[in-house]
């Protein structure tokens, strides 16, 4: 069993431990260019629950329905099932003695899925820092609409030293095509920071037209949107990415998939394995299968929730 895999447990989720995160390795070419070959994951947020401010609409209910009990639940839940199960009960106000308490939720959770309840999913937001991805990947990632949110790296206003790479696996994996790759990316930061410079100077001399700012990041980034022009699908591209439950759970079913292409449904796959750790009864009806390729495919059988 690995290090990441050992932090499963419940009461480890609700301690003070560091929430998921997985760091690929960094490689460099022979001139020191950066590259990477899998994408790096961290949760960086997970909702705050705190159902204690409830207990006045609880009081509120003829004594007799022992609503006022609700909150009495011994067994802890990790915070996104914790507010899953609130609002699906709140849904048929079931919070008197014949609820399901917090020691049966999985079977709760499951039957929410079964019975496509998707709605109560999309109340827990969870973040992560996405990067050791292309952009040809956030290209894909971004067409999802319906509950994410993205802060991507400008390449209108970052490039010069920070610029970094994605190897695919199958240049990784073949000497000629791995050759080739480190060659591209250093032509290609070369061939930047030569149009970058060009381009300065020639705002410097007063010469751009199209390339005259007032203020000086306003300069950098005129310079820096016509340059990026050049940098490939392959270019390195960063994302803060927020989705609530449902939303999640749609990504993982769709870009974990068998049709998915690989470096997306690799990336899928890693997101889920940190998903299944901060809310293991919102992902654990997701199915791991080896593809041909030798890479994990997703598959849930409630897609639609
Ligand atoms: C294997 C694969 C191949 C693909 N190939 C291509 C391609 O060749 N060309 C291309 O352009 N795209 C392609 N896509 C992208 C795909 O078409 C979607 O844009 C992308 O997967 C986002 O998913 P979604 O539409 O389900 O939207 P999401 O934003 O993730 O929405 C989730 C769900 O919410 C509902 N929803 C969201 N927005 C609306 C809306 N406006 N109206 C009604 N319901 C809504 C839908 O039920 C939707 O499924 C591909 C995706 C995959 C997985």
């Amino acid at each position: 069993m690995s290090e990441f895999d050992k932090r499963k447990s419940i009461e480890q989720i609700l301690s003070k431990e560091p929430l998921p995160f997985i760091n690929p390795e960094v490689y460099e070419t022979q001139s020191g260019l950066t590259y990477l070959r899998s994408p790096g994951i961290a949760v960086i947020s997970i909702p705050y629950v705190d159902l204690r401010g409830t207990q006045g609409f609880l009081d509120g209910f003829p004594r007799e329905l022992e609503f006022y009990k609700y909150l009495n639940d011994p067994t802890p839940l990790p915070p996104a099932e914790t507010l899953s199960k609130f609002a699906g009960q709140l849904c048929y106000l079931s919070h008197g003695p014949n609820r399901t308490l917090n020691k049966d939720a999985r079977t709760y959770l499951k039957n929410i899925k079964e019975s496509g309840h998707g709605s109560v999913l999309e109340h827990s937001n969870i973040s992560i820092l996405l990067w050791g991805v292309s952009r040809s990947l956030t290209h894909e990632l971004v067409r999802h609409r319906a509950g994410f949110g993205f802060s991507q790296v400008s390449q209108r206003y970052v490039g010069g030293r920070t610029l970094r790479f994605v190897e695919r696996p199958e240049y990784a994996g073949d000497e000629f095509l791995h050759g080739l790759f480190e060659d591209r990316i250093e032509s290609t930061q070369r061939e930047y920071e030569y149009i970058t410079d060009y381009l300065l100077e020639k705002q410097k001399q007063s010469l751009g037209g199209i390339l005259s700012a007032e203020h000086k990041t306003d300069l950098r980034k005129k310079v820096r949107q016509a340059a990026r022009s050049l940098l490939p699908n392959e270019t390195e591209a960063p994302v803060v990415v927020t989705g609530n439950v449902r939303a999640w759970r749609h990504f993982l079913n769709v870009r974990g998939g068998e049709h998915a292409e690989v470096e997306i449904r690799k990336a899928a796959f890693e997101t889920y394995r940190c998903l299944n750790l901060v809310a293991p009864m919102l992902f654990e009806d997701f199915e791991v299968k080896q593809l041909s390729d030798s890479t994990n495919g997703l598959s849930t059988p409630y897609p639609k929730v």
